[in-house]
C-alpha cells in the first residue's frame, strides 16, 4: 500500500487572534469605510498604508480593493489607455494580462526561461514595441533585476512589478517591488498576506500615485492619507482623473496591520518547507529543479519543478498518480485552462503569437502551494511521493527500462 498525503493544499493558517480582535474593533464601531471618521481619528487604511510603505522602504503606499485592481491602478497612474502595448510576461497568472486589458492595452507577451523568469533577451529584442513593462515576478522567481532595469532604463521603459508572490523577497538586496516605478502586490487568501481581497501599491513618484489615490475612489480626501504626496500633486491632477472606486477597507486594512508583524517570520517558515521538498527532489533523472541565483533572496509560498521534454501523456501520467496520492500539482502543458492555472495562448482576446521556447518550459511545468499549515515531515512526504512517481512513470518511457 502507497503512502498518502492527506493535508489540504490550500488550507492556509487561522488568522493570529490580536487579528481577528482587531477586526472585531473596527466592527464595533461601524465605520469600515476608509473615510468615515471621527474627529482625530486616523483610519486603519491609512495606517496600514504609512506601515506597509515603511517596511519597503518606499515614499507612497495606497491599499486598494484587489492586487488585480492595484495593477489596473498602476497602469492607469502611468497613463496607459486604449490601444496602448504593454510588455509583460507570457508566463504568469490570468490577472495580469487581464489588468492591460482592462485599460483597453494591448499585452505583448515576452517569453520564460528554464530558471522561470522573463526572458531578458525576448525583453531587449521587444523593447521597441512599448514604454511600459508589467512584470510579474511569477511564483516569486525573480530575473536578474539589474539587467532587467538597464534594459528598460536604456529603451525608455517604466517598469510595474507585479509582486502578487514576492511581498518580503529581495534581488540583490532591493526590496521586490522596488526596482521599477510602482510594485503591486495582493493581500488575497493565496499570498503572502491574506485579507481575503486586497491589493497595495507603492512608488516614489508623485504624481504617479497622487492619480493612483484619486484613481481608487478617494473623492477629495486625500488629506486624510498618511503615506500619499501632498496637496500640490493633487492640485495638478484632480480634473483629469477619474474615480474608478476600488477602495480598501477598515476592518481588512485592520487585519492586515497585524499579519505584516508576523510576516518576516512567515516567509522564513515558506523557506524552509520549500528547501525540504527541494532536498528531497535532488538528483532525481529526468526532473529538473529551479536554480536560484545568488543574488535572489527569495519567499517560497508554492514549488515549481520540470519534466522538461517528457511526452505531455506522462506528464498527465505523473500528476494523476500524485493526485491519486493526495498530492495536488497544477500543470501548465495542460490542454485547457483549469483552476487558477492557464496559459498565454488561452489568452486569446490579447492575439498571441506562438512562442516554441517558452512552450517547451510551460508543456513541461509542475506547480503547487506550500500553505504554512504543512510540517516539514508534510513537505518531506509530498517530496517522496513526487519522488516515486516520477521515477516510476519515467521507467515505462522508451530507452529508460535499464533502469530497473
Ligand atoms: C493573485 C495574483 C494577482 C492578482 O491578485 P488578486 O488580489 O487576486 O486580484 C496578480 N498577479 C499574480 C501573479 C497573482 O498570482
Amino acid at each position: 500500500m502507497k503512502t498518502r498525503f492527506t493535508g489540504s493544499f490550500t488550507q492556509q493558517e487561522p488568522l493570529p487572534e490580536a487579528a481577528i480582535e482587531a477586526a472585531v474593533r473596527v466592527m464595533r464601531t461601524g465605520r469600515l469605510h476608509r473615510y468615515n471618521t471621527v474627529s482625530g481619528e486616523v483610519a486603519e487604511a491609512a495606517l496600514l498604508e504609512r506601515e506597509f510603505a515603511d517596511w519597503i522602504g518606499a515614499k507612497y503606499c495606497l491599499s486598494v480593493a484587489s492586487g488585480g485592481y492595484a495593477l489596473a491602478t498602476a497602469l492607469r497612474a502611468l497613463g496607459v489607455g486604449p490601444g496602448n502595448r504593454v510588455l509583460t510576461n507570457a508566463f504568469t497568472l490570468a490577472p495580469v494580462p487581464g489588468a492591460i486589458a482592462s485599460v483597453g492595452a494591448v499585452p505583448v507577451f515576452v517569453g520564460v526561461t528554464e530558471g522561470l523568469v522573463i526572458d531578458l533577451d525576448d525583453l531587449a529584442a521587444k523593447s521597441g514595441q512599448a514604454d511600459v513593462l508589467m512584470l510579474s515576478h511569477m511564483r516569486g522567481h525573480i530575473c536578474d533585476m539589474d539587467r532587467l532595469m538597464a534594459i528598460c532604463d536604456g529603451a525608455g521603459i517604466r517598469v510595474i512589478e507585479d509582486c502578487a508572490h514576492t511581498m518580503g523577497a529581495r534581488w540583490n538586496g532591493v526590496m521586490s517591488g522596488r526596482h521599477g516605478a510602482i510594485g503591486c502586490y495582493s493581500t488575497q487568501t493565496y499570498k503572502h498576506l491574506n485579507s481575503g481581497e486586497g491589493g497595495l501599491l507603492v512608488s516614489d513618484d508623485a504624481e504617479a500615485m497622487a492619480r493612483a489615490v484619486m484613481l481608487s475612489g478617494s473623492y477629495m480626501f486625500h488629506d486624510r492619507h498618511l503615506a500619499a504626496p501632498g496637496p500640490e500633486a493633487f492640485a495638478a491632477v484632480t480634473y483629469d482623473t477619474p474615480n474608478i472606486s476600488g477602495r480598501m477597507d477598515n476592518l481588512r486594512a485592520a487585519i492586515l496591520r497585524v499579519e505584516l508583524a508576523s510576516l518576516p517570520d512567515k516567509c522564513a517558515r515558506w523557506n524552509e518547507r520549500y528547501r525540504t521538498v527541494e532536498a528531497g527532489l535532488a538528483g532525481v533523472p529526468g526532473l529538473t529543479l529551479i536554480d536560484r541565483p545568488e543574488a535572489e533572496d527569495y519567499v517560497m509560498s508554492s514549488f515549481q519543478f520540470l519534466l522538461l521534454d517528457w511526452p505531455g501523456e506522462d506528464v498527465a501520467e505523473v500528476v494523476a498518480r500524485c493526485a491519486a496520492r493526495g498530492v495536488e500539482l497544477k500543470w501548465f502543458g495542460a490542454p485547457e485552462p483549469q483552476g487558477f492555472t492557464s496559459r498565454y495562448h488561452f489568452w486569446r482576446y490579447a492575439g498571441p503569437k506562438p512562442m516554441p521556447a517558452t512552450d517547451r518550459v510551460l508543456a513541461g511545468l509542475l506547480d503547487m502551494r506550500l500553505p504554512l499549515t504543512f510540517t516539514l515531515e508534510d513537505c518531506a512526504l509530498i517530496a517522496t511521493i513526487i519522488r516515486d512517481e516520477v521515477t516510476e512513470v519515467r521507467a515505462r518511457q522508451p530507452g529508460q527500462e535499464t533502469v530497473w
